[in-house]
């Protein structure tokens, strides 16, 4: 894939990049070595200094930041500039708790006594540069969100970000070397994702983490394998989004739309499986498809748009086969299933609904990364967390319903890394992000997520 820069609204192609040479990555590497090597024995408060003026630039930048990400991936600008404040707000809240969450840990005494030790205590040190291989969908947040609790902790980043939104990998790199981080703290690498395998078996880098396709995180997991390094993945997701008898229909109906499309239905957390009660199912579908249908597609710098195109054309033939195999197989188009008419040459999709989902199709199983919705109709919670678990995806998941009773055991027996009740998945920097089963594995944000790229160091005095 050619490291550009093309317009998903138009298909035009704005700018291409030369991928660097093995020596540039080389000396990029050795770079951040280099600055792994004074960064860690700084202290909190001096990265939190450095985060927080990369926050405020970012702030300042929004707009233009905004701008780039739209004409990169297509999601709609208020979208963009949605996401660029979110970003500013976890850098925040790192340079904040950092220190906090990375405290010395002491066992109480009575606990310890047997081992010998005066006193014990884990210490979390840095592992040291850690390749980070992101996607173009949350082109800002995927990257802030490892890079600002891994710097945070004292750790040096290569960034390999996806092919398609260099723009924003380089405006990254140049934010934190704007806000003081010493050079070689955090640097984009432009290159191919064939050059992946040679950064991560390089000795001097010491772990990976990846956003991305169960292929892209198969490859870099057997790697890091074979080298044994620490890796944390966070790969695709189909998430249900489950609505019970007693659910608030109305108010669930139009989360769900929230749920379904928003990044233009490119999101790992979209709800992508609407698994209803049969008492609310008629009032509940109706409503959702209505509210899907009235959406408005198009140019996403039009602040009257709702949804933008997808970041391929290669994602919405994916996204076109996986419909057209559904209907093949029997499966009902409540609306949409078309490209729309009327637009200019991007890479556009109409937010469709498919009722008479059956596990033999394609879409059942597989992640549908774009506008498109499978409803599912069911009798009761023991059919609901059934079909919700019959994925091999377990990123978050989404219930409604009032009764206290079903709540606990859909908390209790959901096959997923979150499970929020009577609302639609969103990360927050003070609560852990990641999933089981082939979605990942390995924890983001919160505490969970800055030691995951720490050396949990045991300190033994005798
Ligand atoms: P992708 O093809 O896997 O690309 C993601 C990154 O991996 C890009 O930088 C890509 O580089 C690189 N890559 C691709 N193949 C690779 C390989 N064999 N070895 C090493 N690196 C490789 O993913 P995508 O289709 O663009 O992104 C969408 C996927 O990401 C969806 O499945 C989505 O659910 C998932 N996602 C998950 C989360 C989460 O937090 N769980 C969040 C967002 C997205 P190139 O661009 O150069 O190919």
């Amino acid at each position: 894939m050619a490291i550009a820069t093309v317009n998903p609204a138009t298909g035009e192609t704005l700018k291409t990049f030369d991928p660097l040479g093995d020596a540039e990555i080389d000396e990029r590497i050795e770079r951040a070595v280099r600055a792994f090597h004074t960064h860690r024995v700084t202290g909190f408060g001096g990265r939190a200094e450095l985060m927080n003026r990369a926050a405020d630039l970012l702030e300042a930048e929004q707009e233009d930041i905004a701008r780039t990400m739209t004409t990169e991936m297509g999601k709609t600008l208020a979208a963009s500039r949605a996401e660029a404040a979110k970003c500013v707000k976890a850098m925040r809240w790192y340079a904040r708790n950092a220190e906090a969450l990375l405290a010395d840990e002491e066992p109480a005494a009575a606990d310890i006594e047997d081992s010998g030790a005066v006193r014990a205590y884990v210490r979390y040190r840095p592992l040291g540069v850690v390749l980070a291989v992101m996607p173009w969908n949350f082109p800002l947040w995927q990257v802030i969100r490892f890079a600002a609790p891994a710097l945070m902790a004292g750790n040096t980043g290569l960034l390999k970000h996806a092919s398609n939104v260099p723009q924003t990998a380089l405006h990254l790199e140049d934010l934190f070397r704007r806000a003081g981080f010493p050079e070689g703290c955090f640097q984009t690498l432009l290159v191919g994702s064939g050059a992946v395998e040679g950064v991560l078996r390089d000795p001097r880098v010491s772990a990976a983490t990846l956003t991305g396709s169960e292929p892209a995180g198969r490859s870099v997991a057997s790697i890091a394998g074979d080298t044994v390094k620490k890796t944390v993945l966070e790969l695709g997701g189909s998430d249900p989004f489950i609505v019970m008898s007693s659910a608030g229909v109305p108010e669930a109906a139009r989360t769900a739309v929230t749920a379904r499309v928003q990044n233009n239905g490119q999101s790992c957390i979209a709800a992508k499986r609407f698994i209803v009660h049969t008492d609310v199912y008629d009032d509940f579908v109706n409503r959702f498809t209505a509210a899907m249908r009235d959406l408005t597609v198009g140019d996403p710098m039009d602040g009257a748009t709702d949804v933008g195109p997808l970041a391929s054309e290669s994602g919405r033939a994916g996204l076109e086969e996986l419909v057209e195999d559904a209907r093949a197989c029997g499966a009902t188009v409540l609306c949409g299933g078309r490209r729309p008419e009327g637009l200019p040459d991007g890479w556009f999709y109409e937010p469709t609904v498919l009722a008479d989902v059956t596990p033999e199709m394609r879409i059942h199983r597989e992640e549908a990364f774009g506008p498109v919705a499978s409803v599912y109709r069911v009798s009761g919670t023991e059919q609901a967390i059934q079909l919700a678990n019959d994925t091999p995806f377990g990123l978050s998941s989404n219930v409604w319903t009032r009764n206290p009773e079903e709540q606990r055991r859909f908390i209790r027996d959901l096959e997923a890394g979150s499970v929020y009740i009577n609302g639609m998945t969103a990360s927050h920097p003070a609560l852990p992000f990641g999933g089981v089963k082939r979605s990942g594995y390995g924890r983001e944000l919160s505490g969970h997520g800055i030691r995951e790229f720490c050396n949990p160091t045991t300190v033994w005095y005798g």
